[in-house]
Order: C-alpha cells, then sequence, then structure tokens
C-alpha cells in the first residue's frame, strides 16, 4: 500500500473531504471553513478530497459547483485534489493487510437480516451493531452461501474492542467498535476503509469534519491502528440546524451559496455570516480571510454547540 503522500506533509495539516452527491449547504460551507481556518491557523497545508466512491450518486457537476462555490468564500487548498475513485488500489492493499492478519471474513447477512439478529443493543456494543453472524461461519456454510450466489460483503474483526478516539471539541469518543464492512457486496470499497486510508496516506493528522460523523470516530482510529498508521485526533464540528431544530437541509429554503447569490448577497457576506457564527465577527463585519486565520480560535467551538440558522433571519446563536 503507498504509505506516503507524494507532496510535504506537516503536523497540521488538515482537509475538507466533500461527497460530490449534490450541492455544498450552508453547514457544509461553515464545517470546510472551521477545517480551513485550522489548518491555516496552525500554518498547516489544506487538502481538498473528493469522496466520490459511491459512484452512483456522485457528479463531476457536483464536484465543480462544490469547489467553485469554496474558492469563493476564499477557502484555497494545496496539491491536487484527491478522488476517491482513483484509489481503488490503495483500498484493496488496506483490505490485504487485514487479510495477511485474518481480519476479513465475508458477510452475507442483509441490512433486514442484522436489525432482525441485532435487536435491542446489548452488553457493550452500540445500537445497530454487526452481531457477529457470518464471523464463525464454518466452511460449509459458506459454501452454501456461495452456491446461492448472492455477493458477500467484507467485513473486518474488530472482536468489540473499546476504541477512543481524541476529538478537539468534545473530549474523548468512546465506543466499542463492531465488525464493520470494508468492502460492500458490490465491491464498493467502504467509506471507513477509503477514508481511514486516505487521511493516512495524505498525511492528516486533525480530521475536521461535521458532527454527523463524531460516531465513525472510533471506528476509524482504531482501523487506522491496525492497519499500522498512527490515528489522527478529530475536531467534529456542531452542526447546523434549521429553524425547527432538524438538521438544516434543502426544504429549509436559501441554504447553497448559489441561493444566497440569488438573493442579491455576496460570498463576502455569505463568509461573514458563517464567521459570525464561529463567534469570530459581528454580523455587520466583513473580515478577510486572511483577518479569519488571525483570529480562529477553537475554544469558540467548544462553547458554541450546535448553530440554529434561519435562512431568512440568519444564524440565531
Ligand atoms: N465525505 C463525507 C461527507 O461529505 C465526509 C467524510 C469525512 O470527512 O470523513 O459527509
Amino acid at each position: 500500500m503507498p504509505r506516503r503522500y507524494a507532496g510535504r506533509m506537516g503536523p497540521h495539516d488538515g482537509r475538507f473531504a466533500p461527497s460530490p452527491s449534490g450541492p455544498l449547504h450552508l453547514g457544509n460551507l461553515r464545517t470546510a471553513l472551521v477545517a480551513w481556518l485550522r489548518a491555516r491557523s496552525a500554518g498547516g497545508r489544506f487538502l481538498l478530497r473528493v469522496e466520490d466512491l459511491d459512484r452512483g450518486r456522485s457528479r463531476r457537476e457536483h464536484e465543480e459547483r462544490q469547489l467553485q462555490d469554496l474558492a469563493a468564500l476564499g477557502i484555497d487548498w494545496d496539491d491536487g485534489i484527491v478522488r476517491q475513485s482513483d484509489r481503488d488500489a490503495a483500498y484493496a492493499a488496506g483490505i490485504d493487510v487485514l487479510r495477511a492478519r485474518d481480519l476479513v471474513y465475508p458477510c452475507w447477512c442483509t441490512r433486514a437480516e442484522i436489525r432482525e439478529a441485532a435487536g435491542a443493543p446489548h452488553g457493550d456494543a452500540p445500537e445497530g451493531a454487526y452481531p457477529g453472524t457470518c464471523a464463525h461461519l464454518d466452511a460449509a456454510a459458506r459454501a452454501a452461501h456461495e452456491e446461492r450466489g448472492r455477493p458477500a460483503a467484507l467485513r473486518v474483526r474488530a472482536g468489540a474492542v473499546r476504541s477512543v478516539a481524541r476529538d478537539a471539541v468534545r473530549g474523548e469518543l468512546s465506543a466499542v467498535v463492531d465488525d464493520f464492512v470494508v468492502r460492500r457486496g458490490d465491491g464498493t470499497h467502504a467509506y471507513n476503509l477509503a477514508v481511514v486510508v486516505d487521511d493516512a496516506w495524505q498525511g492528516v493528522r486533525e480530521v475536521v469534519r461535521g458532527d454527523d460523523l463524531a460516531s465513525s470516530a472510533p471506528r476509524q482510529a482504531w482501523l487506522a491502528t491496525v492497519l499500522g498508521h498512527e490515528a489522527p485526533t478529530y475536531l467534529h464540528v456542531p452542526l447546523v440546524l434549521g429553524p425547527d431544530g432538524r438538521r438544516l437541509a434543502k426544504r429549509d429554503g436559501a441554504v447553497t451559496l448559489e441561493d444566497r447569490l440569488a438573493l442579491g448577497e455576496d460570498a463576502d457576506d455569505v463568509r461573514s455570516r458563517l464567521a459570525a457564527s464561529l463567534g469570530l465577527c459581528e454580523p455587520d463585519e466583513r473580515p478577510t480571510p486572511a483577518e479569519l486565520v488571525a483570529r480562529f480560535d477553537v475554544a469558540t467551538l467548544r462553547d458554541a454547540g450546535p448553530v440554529r440558522w434561519d435562512p431568512v433571519a440568519g444564524p440565531l446563536g
């Protein structure tokens, strides 16, 4: 597996890793701004990775629009863009490392079967954890599954180990790791594998992303270690909620940069509103990106919690 990224690496390198399945909304843009400010304020490189593993949902036009929106807000990035669709060989090499340690097994379970077998959370296992149905099948049982012809996913054997990830906002994220999927039945490498392989390869030491992915951190930190890397630390950015308290989404109205521009705002207005929601400026200020880099302080995020955003009135605080 390629272990070294072609670019230079530094201890404060960060990244933003959007999935090109639609336009970025204000919540995604705010997370991107935090990731950029965090890396740049520490003098690190900032990398962009397009997470287009899901070929069915990824579109080049979404990718182009996402990159344009980031650039319009003053977010710049170093080196070339890494696309997960180009990295299959690296993910396959990661699976080879696991296989050599007898840490993967085929799994034929459907989602419905897992739900049924898992039932209520039990012992230390988190809700929805894989109950281990295919973990110890003998050769005859495997052969019977193979004969039926349904393609198998591959799961990593985590053995219900407890893993603790460190987060700059939330402190310790601790969870029992279940046997999660590293390659889907259709041959697509799974998000949890790809992200770990890529972050290690790109030299990302702190993963900044939305709070909705915090529950993946213990799994990913564990997998990084198993693959022979030092686990990164994390910074999960509190989410932006719509006026109804649910996660901000299209149903909330003008939530993309394009929507805001159509309302007569410009990119500086939008960046300022995002910065104001991070406690980095007053609502009527228009700081430059460089001024925001100088002002950035992660402590304000720790105090903030989720932000409510009314697309008409702006952040509610
Ligand atoms: N591609 C994921 C998303 O857009 C983010 C993955 C990550 O940052 O680890 O939600």
